[in-house]
């Protein structure tokens, strides 16, 4: 029999923070934690393979499952004492959700199961505190009705609204007719009405009566968390994220204790270091006689943990520090115990019930960028971890944000200060303000900058959240999901930003007397929290010097060496600059796309509308001379390294002049009328052309092209050398699908080879020759290319498109809807298909070596600065890879960690 349930607590304890897959992390920690000896109420946890079964038996769950619940409830009755549904000593119990990787806010939550008519008497009369059992009973019936009755039920709220949401109506009024300002205000007898009224409106709106058996709402509970796993919310949130559906979620029930039994209890979110700064202090937020997720939730600003870490937001109130000395000094302790337990920061939740302390979750910490990189730098200094681990920490993906632009400090001194808030996502972003989800994904894909504003945080916005370029919120704090979200993603993130008062239906904010309008201009400063009005200058982040040094040691395990795609003297500095190590790409046709290239461009037209070889001759000479100076700059700054020097490539469509009077002007330079530049124009309109006549077609079609280009190379590259310099070409063929057309293209490369040597009276110009492996034809007879090429470079944006047969340009309109209906895990233009084009690479490698054991191996196309894509080009045995001057840190590290980990 399959075991599906494992139980954790004091007396007896089944997993551990190992069986992560099986457990859900936080069903992992639960047992760790329990296992440690640390203060956990006893619970279970239903496994993600139990979930993945309930999904194959179309929502029905397992026969044996009922059986060992009842089996597992029975032991933490005996462990409290207590015995769910007894009328005079009634256990509740918790069902939360927990995946394999911490999706925070993305799936449900039911606390409080158990409450019902025949317990709420036995409760009371045990607590002695009606306040507390009927609050503790509104927010069953609150969660229960919303995420059981209906969003598990798959209920589409006629009204817009939803039970949840009409329930808080309610609640809202009840608390503006008598002026209570926090929920704590109600008095009982008004908590006892609005639990009367909340069933009642249930049952009127969803057509069934709130369930008043507890076992019926256990399992209902239970049904509905593993139903969350296929909740919009969650599918979006694992198809940004890549995780695989089948991961399935866990279930974990556990024994309620209670942070809302009045003054003496409380609940809080902790994370053993400062998540945004890396500080090695102790940092949280927690409430006074609150439950579950109103820390998390926004509802309330919270206070702060204890007096070192207070900010502006919450230095008024009173830290836990101050409030419960003792309890403070013991979950202090657990910081410590947990921290060199894991050897990594832990983000914690606890409970305290009538002065007594509960730990109910940790799992390890989201954090900025700078925290990332400040706590693996600290924690290697304090000898407790080893540079390997070390380099491990830090997700190569995150790095985005130190080399990402923050608010220029010069521009922010005389910048208008709207609002300040808490500094949840670091660094700068500007943006048109918006006010829904749905305004921020359509302004964003409209190719506008959003800054999404909402009230509080709601992971129901998770898609606005993604295309915004930041995230403003009125209210919530530091732990709150927008901020965990925003954080993760790296994303520039300000919330609890009280001073706006947002009107959603009339897309109108105020601040002070002010009112903002949808698609006013914001500027956030992340690091900060504080709000500017309109459009400030952005400034590219400061030199770290830990980053560098955190790279230094990251370089040293590295085995592949990583290179640029740049095809200007300016790409090429700022990617040195960032570590690359040589050119992997430069694309010659880029340099008619830049500014002063108006001559150029005119010339490369001239030349592309040219019908005899004596018009294409007499333009491709006008050319020569940028050619050879634009190469000659680069090779020039890329001094001593090798560069790989695509020859042209030019989709011809993007070179044909559209506009009335540069088609006159080209008419006039070729001697012909504006009708035959039309023709000739239209002649050239390819329905693919991506997949048209392009790369080396191009040279064969016109030798005299390859010709005028590796003429230019050559002298370049000579007259590099007399001025003292030591320039290492690599002279790529681009889009080739046959041995033959490199043994045509090479002739014309040795003879120009030749050339300059007489020309410049040298006996050598070191070079090599080689070919892109783009097209799979290419790929299977890479032992015949290797006869001919001296490295190849994988071409993996044309060989994706290619062996998917999916145009790159017009895969947008499609992908989406791959992504959607999991057909695909990702975009294979993004991340590397392992399987199909990954197996074309490998079987490339292996041909091309039967018959040049040295041959050089690389990759150009956009995976080459994709962490996963990187790894597999280390398993895969290449000696670089090429990406743009960005990514070239994230490839760098990605690479080290390919090294480690997979050597
Ligand atoms: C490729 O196809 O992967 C490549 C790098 O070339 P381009 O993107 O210029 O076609
Ligand atoms: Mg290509």
């Amino acid at each position: 029999m399959t075991q599906y349930i494992f139980e954790f607590g004091p007396e007896k304890t089944d997993g551990d923070a190992s069986q992560k897959n099986l457990l859900g992390g936080k069903g992992a920690n639960l047992a760790e934690m329990a296992r440690l000896g640390l203060p956990v109420p006893p619970g279970f946890t239903i496994s993600t393979e139990c979930c993945n079964h309930y999904f194959d038996l179309n929502g029905h769950f397992p026969d044996t499952l009922e059986a060992e619940i009842m089996v597992a409830m029975a032991n933490i009755e005996t462990q409290t004492g207590m015995t769910f549904g007894d009328p005079d000593n009634p256990l509740l119990v918790s069902c939360r959700s927990g995946a394999r990787s911490s999706m925070p806010g993305m799936m449900e939550t039911i606390l409080n199961v158990g409450l019902c008519s025949a317990t709420i008497d036995g409760l009371i009369k045990k607590t002695g505190n009606e306040w507390f059992v009927y609050d503790a009973y509104r927010r069953l019936i609150m969660m229960y009705s919303d995420v059981v009755m209906e969003k598990a039920e798959q209920i589409t709220p006629t009204d817009g609204m939803g039970i949840r949401l009409n329930l808080e109506m309610i609640m809202n009024n009840l608390k503006n007719d008598k002026g209570y300002n926090n929920d704590t205000d109600i008095t009982t007898e008004d908590m006892k009405g609005l639990c009367h009224r909340f069933k009642k409106i249930i049952h009127e709106y969803l057509g069934r009566a709130f369930p008043d058996d507890p076992k019926e709402q256990l399992m209902g509970a239970i049904g509905a968390v593993f139903k969350s796993w296929n909740g919009k919310r969650a599918v979006s949130y694992r198809r940004i994220e890549h995780i695989p559906d089948s991961w399935g979620t866990a279930v974990n029930v556990q024994a309620m204790v209670f942070g809302n039994m009045g003054e003496t209890s409380a609940t809080g979110v902790a994370f053993t270091r400062d998540p945004a700064t890396g500080d090695n202090k102790f940092y949280g937020e927690w409430l006074i006689n609150a439950q579950g997720e109103d820390v998390v939730a926004g509802i309330r600003t919270p206070n702060p943990l204890n007096n070192d870490t207070k900010n502006k937001q919450n230095q008024h109130l009173s830290s836990l520090e101050d409030a419960m000395p003792e309890l403070y000094a013991q979950l202090y302790d657990i910081r410590n115990m947990l921290e060199s337990h894991y050897k990594d920061m832990q983000d914690i939740e606890f409970t305290i019930q009538e002065g007594r302390l509960y730990m109910l979750q940790c799992r390890v910490g989201k954090r900025t960028a700078t925290a990332a990189l400040n706590m693996a730098m600290d924690m290697l200094d304090e000898g407790t971890i080893d540079e390997k681990t070390m380099v491990c920490r830090i997700d190569p993906k995150i790095l985005d944000d130190l080399l990402h632009p923050i608010v220029d400090p010069e521009a922010e001194k005389t910048a208008s200060r709207l609002a300040e808030g808490l500094p949840a996502g670091p660094g700068g972003a500007w943006g048109q303000i918006v006010f829904t989800a749905e305004d921020a994904v359509r302004w964003a894909k409209s190719g506008k900058k959003v800054i999404l504003v909402r009230e509080e945080t709601n992971p129901e916005d998770i898609e606005g959240m993604r295309a915004a370029a930041a995230i403003l919120t009125a209210r919530g704090g530091m732990t709150s999901h927008a901020a965990l979200v925003a954080r993760g993603w790296g994303k520039c993130c300000i919330v609890g930003a009280g001073a706006l008062k947002i009107d959603v239906a009339a897309k109108a904010l105020r601040i002070g007397t002010r009112i903002f309008k949808e698609g006013d201009y914001f500027t956030l400063n992340g690091t900060k929290g504080i709000v500017y009005d309109g459009q400030l200058k952005m400034k590219d982040a400061s030199e770290n010097p830990k980053f560098k040094k955190f790279m230094a040691i990251a370089d040293t395990f590295r085995t592949m060496k990583v290179r640029t795609n740049a095809d200007t003297p300016e790409d090429a500095r700022t990617a040195v600059e960032f570590g690359a190590e040589g050119i992997g790409l430069f694309r010659t046709e880029h340099m008619f796309y830049g500014s002063d290239s108006d001559r150029p461009l005119f010339l490369l037209r001239k030349m592309i509308l040219s019908k005899t070889q004596d018009e294409r001759k007499d333009a491709l000479d006008a050319l020569f001379p940028f050619v050879k100076k634009e190469i000659q700059a680069t090779l020039d700054v890329m001094d001593n390294m090798p560069v790989t020097m695509r020859l042209l490539d030019p989709p011809l469509h993007e070179f044909v002049p559209q506009a009335e009077e540069t088609q006159k002007e080209i008419a006039n330079a070729l001697h012909i009328d504006l009708e035959e530049v039309e023709k000739r124009s239209e002649h050239l309109m390819e329905s693919n052309p991506m997949i048209g006549h392009r790369g080396v077609r191009l040279g064969i079609t016109y030798p005299e092209i390859t010709h005028m280009q590796v003429k230019a190379i050559f002298e370049a590259c000579a007259e590099l050398i007399h001025a003292g310099k030591h320039p290492l070409p690599e002279i790529m063929v681009p889009v080739t699908c046959s041995e033959k057309e490199l043994e045509f293209t090479n002739k014309i490369v040795t003879q120009c080879h030749e050339a300059a040597l007489a020309k410049y009276d040298m006996a050598k110009i070191e070079y090599m020759f080689g070919t892109m492996i783009e097209i799979p034809r290419a790929a299977l007879i890479a032992d015949k290319m290797a006869e001919y090429a001296q490295f190849f470079s994988f071409g993996t944006n044309d060989l994706t498109q290619m062996t998917f047969g999916f145009s790159r340009d017009d895969i947008g309109s499609f992908m989406n809807d791959y992504i959607d209906n999991a057909i695909l895990s990702s975009d294979p233009f993004e991340t590397l298909d392992q399987s199909a084009v990954g197996s074309l690479i490998t079987t490339a490698v292996e041909r091309g070596r039967t018959v040049r054991p040295e041959i050089k191996l690389g990759i150009c196309g956009e995976h080459g600065g994709d962490p996963a894509s990187v790894v597999f080009c280390h398993k895969a045995g290449l000696s670089y890879v090429s990406c743009s001057p960005y990514r070239v840190p994230i490839a760098r590290l990605a690479a080290a960690q390919a090294a480690i980990q997979h050597s």
